[in-house]
């Protein structure tokens, strides 16, 4: 069968708000088994009415993931689809984010997409098919002042799927990299106002305020036209890195990528 079949479940991660939200919605509502997954389950409420199964899993807690492709495991021999989600921004100048904030940053968005990989892995190549979706970023190809950090995270998520996806694919899995552009979720807060969080007084105060502005302009300006996109537009296209017969290497997801469709 394919991955599409009812009985494969799709596991995602960091589901509490925006993409991972909009994405556990969108498979349950086109009849997929749905595994909807956040580090605080409370979170999960209204996805479990739409009729996800909800996990608690932090993608920082290696019990916790490991229990949670476990109980995926326990129900469906594996698990079909694995979207890793879950990640955040950490911004400021090179010089200036303390290295517990930059591990902090690794360890959620890269560390967790990699242990998630490869815990899913085993019983993927066992099944003989399976599919990991990886939610990169414009990011991962281009970097500002004061985004140093998160886009490395990004840049790190490119070269792990382009690897990944040739290391497996013999095995009957294939690994989707998404990249989206702007995308209107509580990521975009946090991005317009990490900034300017920044110490003022401090060497790079003037130019912290300055990028906070620049995201501010860029979510909410003339840019977004061309590389905005809301989470409703990730969710399909992840539903379509986890359905597509032949589903491309990479996705980009922007507005005029949405034109050219
Ligand atoms: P949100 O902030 O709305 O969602 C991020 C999700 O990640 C939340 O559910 C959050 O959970 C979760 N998360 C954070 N840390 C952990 C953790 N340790 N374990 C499990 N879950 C965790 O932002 P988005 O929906 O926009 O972000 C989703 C992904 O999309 C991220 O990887 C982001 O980098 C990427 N992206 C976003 C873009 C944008 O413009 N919005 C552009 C390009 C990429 P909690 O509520 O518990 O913090």
């Amino acid at each position: 069968g394919s991955p599409d079949d009812a009985g494969d479940a799709v596991l995602i991660t960091g589901c509490s708000s925006g993409i991972g939200a909009a994405a556990a919605a969108d498979l349950v509502r086109h009849g997929h088994t749905v595994y909807a997954t956040a580090r605080k389950p409370e979170t999960l409420q209204e996805l479990a009415e739409a009729g996800c199964r909800t996990l608690a899993l932090d993608v920082t807690d290696e019990a916790s993931m490991s229990a949670a492709v476990a109980a995926v495991e326990a129900e469906h021999g594996a698990v079909g689809a694995l979207v890793n989600n879950a990640g955040y921004s950490q911004s400021g100048a090179v010089e200036s984010v303390s290295l517990d904030d930059i591990r902090r940053q690794f360890e959620t968005n890269v560390f967790g997409l990699v242990r998630m990989s490869q815990l899913v892995l085993p019983g993927m190549r066992k099944a003989g098919r399976g599919r990991i979706v990886n939610i990169g970023s414009m990011g991962g190809k281009l970097t500002f002042p004061g985004g140093g950090i998160y886009h490395a995270t990004k840049y790190a998520v490119e070269a792990i799927s382009d690897a990944m996806r040739f290391e497996v694919q013999g095995f009957g899995v294939q690994v989707i990299l998404i990249e989206p552009g702007l995308i209107t979720t509580e990521f975009a807060s946090a991005a317009t106002s990490s900034m300017s969080g920044l110490d003022d007084g401090g060497p790079y105060g003037h130019f912290n305020n300055a990028v906070a502005d620049t995201m501010d302009s860029i979510y909410r300006g003339p840019v977004a036209k061309v590389l905005g996109g809301d989470p409703d537009d990730v969710a399909a296209t992840i539903r379509k890195a986890v359905t597509a017969d032949k589903p491309r290497p990479r996705y980009t997801v922007t507005a005029s990528a949405k034109l050219a469709i």
